[in-house]
């Protein structure tokens, strides 16, 4: 049941469309918060049958390709999230307690300046910032 909109983007990015990594896609564009492979896996497996390898090679292959951003998060543990065409880039929220990433508003133009600036002679790519500490609902 993957829409035309996935097909056409694995397709773009040549990526082969298979059932499982539509299915993947879907869910990775419309999660509200960064997601790791295992919550990634129990979340597809509503919808198809996908083993953890394959969820693995899939978040691998998505980011080769530039459709996720991968970041480390609690106990370096990998964090997927899918890249909006458009949008800028923001900062996470980390809670130290239950581990749970929360997306920050995005920077701005003046922000994104300011961060690449620090980086003076060196050309950046993107730019990931995470903010630790204790979740609201921790606290
Ligand atoms: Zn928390
Ligand atoms: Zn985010």
């Amino acid at each position: 049941m993957n829409s035309d909109e996935i097909k056409e983007e694995l397709k773009s990015k040549g990526i082969k469309n298979t059932k499982a990594k539509g299915s993947l896609l879907h869910i990775l564009k419309n999660a509200e918060a960064p997601m790791d492979a295992s919550s990634l896996h129990t979340a597809s497996s509503k919808e198809a049958s996908v083993n953890l390898v394959t969820v693995y090679r899939t978040l691998q292959q998505f980011h080769e390709k530039g459709l996720v951003q991968e970041f480390p998060g609690k106990d370096g543990v990998s964090q997927y999230e899918y890249i909006h065409q458009g949008a800028n880039a923001h900062p996470h929220f980390q809670c130290e307690k239950c581990g749970k990433v929360i997306c920050l508003g995005e920077l701005g133009f003046d922000d994104a300046l300011y961060f690449s600036n620090m980086a003076k002679q060196h050309k950046v790519n993107s730019i990931n910032i995470t903010l630790n500490g204790v979740c609201e609902a921790c606290l």
